[in-house]
């Protein structure tokens, strides 16, 4: 890569759709039926490129013209902190450079990857229905749907009654969902939930006991993160043998949280894919294998995400799911990903195995982007 200097870089925000409206979680309305993941393709002067998500500002890409690829990354520390702004595009094309995979490159091992995954798409959408068994079906119905798709875990949001509902009726629909989506979805699937911090302790104690059978394997950002409260919680899962993990770390999360995990306080870690990233997670994630602390990406509706997270797992051994956020989006072909039996299988293709769809892409750069060339 001596040498090698981008050339031009193309910029657009595409429009992707889930296959149903994604409703409530404890504190937002409605999330709606589209993803907006901003794609950049750089390329280089001998010809090669790369895609990827990337915020990009076309002020910030004319900087960037002429950069040496070796400035912005090298096989050590892989893409250098000044230029993770960009990480995928840089990361898909040494990937394309070298006619590996990322997570090939990651491992030093070729063959087929895979990563576990999870159906993210259960959000409160039953607001509208008064009857909790009746809400309780609506949202199995919709993990029936996920495993349709290949999936053999879910996460359900819960938090109802934090502002949703009246809170005695809320936690109560929280319990019927989380026990139904159990008895739809069978013994061996996996269950986790997310109260986006819309729970307190005793709320998230009187879920968790009322879920019990249902065997939630993580509760995930059940309230603010607190070392006084999750030592509480602790102590009580302990006591009552339930072994449901705590798990945290999206958003503005506390500077502490990496102490507290380290403390045996808080199970699984996710910091988001793309702030602080993925070059940044390669640093962190074996950071967490060594204290035992699990590593679950967040990246809720950027889609983008849902590909390039589980070539994480090529280093980080305790690496839990891919979060999926499952839609279409013309502008970028992902055919060669595919969902299995609770797994993203990885194409054994060059960067991240992604492609651009011309048409749909040369339209995007049109009506919201930007090209800039040397
Ligand atoms: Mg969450």
């Amino acid at each position: 890569m001596e040498n090698v200097k981008i050339e031009r870089i193309e910029w657009a925000r595409l429009t992707g759709e889930r296959p149903r409206k994604a409703g409530c979680n404890s504190r937002l309305g409605e999330h709606g039926l589209h993803v907006r993941p901003p794609i950049a393709r750089i390329t280089t002067s001998d010809g090669a490129s790369g895609i990827g998500f990337a915020s990009l500002s076309r002020e910030k890409a004319e900087t960037l013209i002429g950069l040496q690829i070796n400035q912005a990354y090298d096989t050590e520390s892989s893409v250098s902190e000044e230029y993770r702004f960009m990480e995928y595009p840089l990361w898909d094309l040494v990937g394309q450079i070298q006619q590996k995979p990322v997570y090939a490159i990651l491992s030093g091992k070729n063959g087929d990857f895979k990563a576990p995954c999870y159906d993210t798409s259960l959000y409160i959408d039953d607001l509208h229905i008064d009857d909790n068994a009746e809400a309780a079906s609506l949202i199995a119905s919709e993990a029936l749907e996920g495993k349709a798709r290949g999936h053999k875990a879910y996460k359900i949001k819960v938090g109802r009654g934090a502002m949703h509902m009246p809170l005695e009726k809320g936690t109560q629909r929280d319990i019927d969902v989380i026990n139904a989506v159990r008895e739809a979805v069978g013994e061996d699937a996996t269950i986790l939930i997310d109260a986006n911090n819309g729970y307190n302790l005793n709320i998230t104690k009187q879920v968790l006991a009322g879920t019990a059978d249902a065997k939630v394997y993580w509760m995930e950002e059940a309230f603010h993160e607190d070392a006084r409260v999750y030592g509480i919680l602790k102590e009580w899962l302990n006591k009552e043998g339930i072994k449901t993990k705590i798990a945290d770390g999206e958003g503005g999360a506390s500077p502490n949280l990496i102490q507290w995990a380290k403390n045996g306080l808080i199970d699984i870690v996710q910091y988001d894919i793309f702030h602080p990233g993925f070059s940044r997670w390669l640093e962190l994630g074996p950071e967490l294998d060594e204290v035992n602390v699990g590593t679950a990406p967040h990246h809720y509706g950027g889609y983008y995400g849902n590909f390039v997270t589980g070539h994480l797992a090529a280093k980080i051994k305790n690496f839990e799911f891919v979060e999926w956020d499952h839609a279409t989006t013309p502008g970028i072909d992902d055919s060669n990903y595919s969902i299995s039996n609770g797994y993203v299988n990885i194409p054994n293709l060059p960067g991240f195995g992604l492609t651009i769809e011309e048409e749909p892409y040369q339209k995007a750069l049109k009506e919201n982007g930007f090209i800039v060339n040397a």
